[in-house]
């Protein structure tokens, strides 16, 4: 498919994490290198804390330019969907593509992908796309190409979605692929500090109220929430991706084995919901949430308002803990699941 076309549009997600932004700039530029005009269109815009990953800065936004982003999708001979599994990922950038007479390449790690691709790299139980980035380009025979630039971008994703190799990698195979991609000599350090160590102070502020003021737990039943409103938001200068790894902090007690976040935006409630061990959060989401994503790590986009969310996930938990059930297992309530 390559090999017949030349001008070639990678997408991604909507509000794109590291490996959304990682694994098409990484692709984009082997692509570049190969002589085609492969340019990448993100539905909006990344997030500043992603300003450093090589190749940000040539993004066609979708929600900024919107006319650029037309004319490339309208005129590209192939179509690469990278990180998302549906159409619904990608906001108002799906009445662009959806119509479009392209063939379509999906390169994914999310459960369940839509049937709308001619060509499926879909793997969930791989660590993230810039993973199955590199594994294709391997298997093309390809990396060769992969550059200091390109393996920069790898990184990125290969690091951010297994939380600095924390989970999701347990394939040996995985730790060959990070090998492959230092030996291109990127900064590592530098790259761990910017990618995953590096908050505004503000943000450091926010974190410290939610966890401090906005924490609720469940040890009952092994949960945590967190609820953010605007106003909170605002008196802490919120800007995007500064509650990007607070979902995860309740999941360091250990009677929590699942944690939700719920963040009040302009036009809708984002949820982030996260796991460890036997417990599926994707589930959750995709049941109570209109959303999906991987079994320990999943979000969706709640339409009302921010107390509807709050009882929506009341009533999960009565669900999934009735309480007489409570009693019954009453015993066993603080032990995690095994994972
Ligand atoms: P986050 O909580 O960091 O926003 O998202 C974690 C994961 O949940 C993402 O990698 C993605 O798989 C999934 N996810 C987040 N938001 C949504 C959503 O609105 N819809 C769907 N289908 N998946 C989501
Ligand atoms: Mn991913």
């Amino acid at each position: 498919m390559i090999n017949g076309a030349q001008r070639i549009v990678i997408t991604c997600h909507k509000s794109p994490d590291g490996d959304a932004l990682g694994s098409s700039l990484a692709l984009c530029n082997v692509l570049r290198r190969l002589g085609k005009d492969a340019v990448v269109v993100t539905p909006d815009m990344a997030p500043k804390s992603l300003e450093f990953v090589p190749g940000v800065r040539e993004l066609i936004v979708f929600t900024k330019h919107e006319l650029r982003a037309r004319h490339a999708l309208e005129n590209a001979q192939l179509l690469f969907c990278l990180d998302y599994n549906s159409m619904n990922r990608i906001d108002r950038l799906a009445e662009v593509v959806a119509p479009l007479n392209v063939r379509r390449v999906l390169i994914d790690h999310h459960l369940n992908p839509d049937d709308t691709f001619d060509l499926k790299i879909s793997f969930p139980e791989a660590s993230s796309t810039c993973e199955l980035v590199f594994r294709t380009l391997m298997q093309m025979g390809l990396l060769r190409m992969m550059d200091r630039f390109t393996a920069s971008c790898l990184y990125v994703g290969l690091l951010t979605d297994t939380g600095g190799f924390a989970y999701s990698c347990d394939n040996p195979e995985f730790y060959e692929i990070v090998a492959s991609v230092l030996r291109r000599r990127i900064d590592r350090v530098g790259l761990y500090n910017k990618a995953m160590n590096t908050f505004s102070a503000d943000s450091i502020r926010l974190q410290g109220y939610a966890l401090n003021e906005k924490m609720q737990l469940f040890p009952e039943q092994g949960a945590a929430l967190i609820v953010l409103s605007k106003e909170e938001l605002e008196r802490f200068n919120y800007s995007r991706g500064d509650t990007e790894t607070l979902v995860n902090k309740p999941l360091a007690i250990p009677e929590i084995y699942w944690s939700v976040f719920m963040r009040e935006d302009a036009d809708k409630i984002k949820v982030s919901c996260r796991s460890q061990g036997d417990f599926s959060v994707s589930e959750i989401c995709e049941r109570y949430f209109h959303g999906g994503g991987h079994f320990n790590a999943a979000g969706g986009d709640f339409v009302g308002s921010l107390q509807e969310a709050i009882d929506v996930f009341y009533q999960v938990l009565n669900d999934l803990f009735p309480p007489a059930q409570q009693e019954s297992e009453s015993v066993n309530t603080t032990d995690k699941p095994e994972g």
